[in-house]
């Protein structure tokens, strides 16, 4: 089979032009190395146009351009590997290479055997160099697409030596550049292998940074949202135990006045929507200025969180809330409990505080005891009607209690059906 020297220039010619086309179509912008390769494959293509036209333009053109162009092409791939690895390129190969082509050529257009052991030197420096940096970086570059283009570069390099060599054994004839011969014809079907290696290697080192580069961000957005999820489960939980502390009683641990004052509100409406009764128990404990004087304060508070705890295992239901009132007042708000069911409770918390048998010298009881007030209603439909009447009756029951001889509890007796507001 004849391989026609000319017909492999146009070959290149074309794959080198229609190369660009793909690197072109390629977000430029987020791939910046990728416009100076489009580059180099423009200057590809320009080189072998001019060589194609030797004879037919002058030897300036098809000689001397056509082999800067060929310097500039490597000089741009160069400059490409360097903006893809993110490394300042030599400034001695992105200049000297066109320099030494563009201002010697013209003394040697005569010299075809000097020529060309001087461009090919210059391509093999530099196809070497592309070699080198790539092999320098090989292990931080992620991918195959990099020895694509080192096994592109290497026969580059390769086929300038094998030039040089035929330029020094003297075949001079077998090295002009439309002439079909051995030599030529392995020049250029090597340089399209070559070419082929450049196209595919590029795309694929581009696509696989991009890749990666991908599978990087995903992985750092799946952190950054476990350390979202993280923050705000934290702040979940301290928003929490702000809101348990803003409603606890910080002596007791109980419920404190303003809880209270919030759920016998919300259980008054409820009870109101339902027609059901609501109950209060208010308790204080005997003579407890006595105890404190008795005991001292510490002890007093002792006292207090001792009567809290039995408070707090008297209850009923997880609903039923019980909360301090104030000073060594306490009170429980039973959920859906009547009158009766609300005096046994008090019952058997006045019985459990007694039980306790805290010692209290200074009581007529000799111990620890409680006076409790009882009360229910059922609100009136009135929206007017408040929870205060509820109080009112509890502390009216809870004196009661007190004027009885303490430790003991007492029930509101008015009717339990209430109810307007007090005028
Ligand atoms: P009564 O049986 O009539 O209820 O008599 P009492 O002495 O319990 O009632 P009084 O209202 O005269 O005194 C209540 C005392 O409770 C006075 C106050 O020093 C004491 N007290 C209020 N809050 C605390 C507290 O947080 N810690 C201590 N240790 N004592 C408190
Ligand atoms: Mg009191
Ligand atoms: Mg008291």
């Amino acid at each position: 089979m004849d391989v026609n020297v000319p017909s492999l220039l146009v070959a290149i010619i074309v794959m080198s032009a229609t190369l660009v086309l793909p690197v072109a179509l390629v977000p430029l912008r987020q791939h910046p190395e990728l416009r100076t390769w489009a580059w180099a494959l423009g200057a590809n293509t320009l080189a072998y146009v001019l060589f194609v036209l030797r004879g037919q333009v002058s030897d300036l053109l098809s000689v001397v351009l056509a082999n800067v162009a060929v310097a500039q092409t490597l000089v741009l791939f160069y400059l490409g590997i360097c903006r893809f690895q993110q490394r300042e390129p030599s400034r001695w190969l992105s200049v000297a290479p066109v320099l030494l082509v563009g201002a010697s050529f013209p003394l040697l257009l005569d010299k075809l055997p000097l020529r060309v052991m001087l461009g090919c030197s210059v391509y093999a420096a530099q196809s070497l160099a592309c070699v080198v940096i790539l092999v320098r970086c090989r292990e931080q570059t992620i991918g195959r697409g990099q020895y694509l283009l080192m096994a592109g570069f290497t026969l580059a390099t390769l086929v300038s030596l094998f030039r040089i060599g035929a330029a020094a054994s003297g075949y001079m004839e077998l090295l002009s550049i439309l002439l079909t011969n051995p030599v030529q014809v392995t020049t250029f079907l090597v340089l399209i292998v070559a070419l082929i290696l450049f196209g595919t290697g590029l795309a694929l080192m581009v696509h696989e940074r991009s890749e990666s580069q991908l599978a990087r961000q995903s992985g750092l957005l799946e952190q950054q949202n476990r350390l979202l999820q993280q923050y705000s489960n934290r702040l979940e939980a301290a928003n929490l135990s702000l809101t348990e502390l803003s409603i606890t009683d910080s002596l007791t641990g109980l419920g404190n006045r303003r809880h209270f004052d919030e759920v016998l509100r919300t259980e008054w409406e409820r009870a109101r929507r339902g027609g059901k009764p609501l109950a209060l128990l208010l308790i204080d404990i005997d003579c407890f200025k006595d105890y404190n004087d008795c005991y001292g304060h510490q002890a007093g508070d002792d006292c207090l969180m001792k009567v809290a705890t039995v408070l707090r295992t008297s209850l009923r239901r997880a609903g039923d809330l019980a909360a301090r009132y104030g000073g060594e007042e306490f009170a429980v708000v039973p959920v859906d409990a009547d009158l009766e069911q609300a005096r046994q409770l008090a019952q058997a918390i006045c019985r459990a505080v007694a039980a306790q048998a805290l010692a209290h010298v200074r009581s007529p009881h000799g111990r620890v005891t409680v006076s409790i007030g009882v009360a229910a209603l059922v609100p009136s439909l009135d929206a007017q009607s408040e929870p205060e009447a509820l109080i009112r009756r509890a502390d009216a029951a809870l004196y009661r209690a007190k004027e009885g001889g303490r430790n003991k509890v007492e029930v509101d007796r008015l009717p339990a059906r209430c109810v307007n507001a007090p005028s």
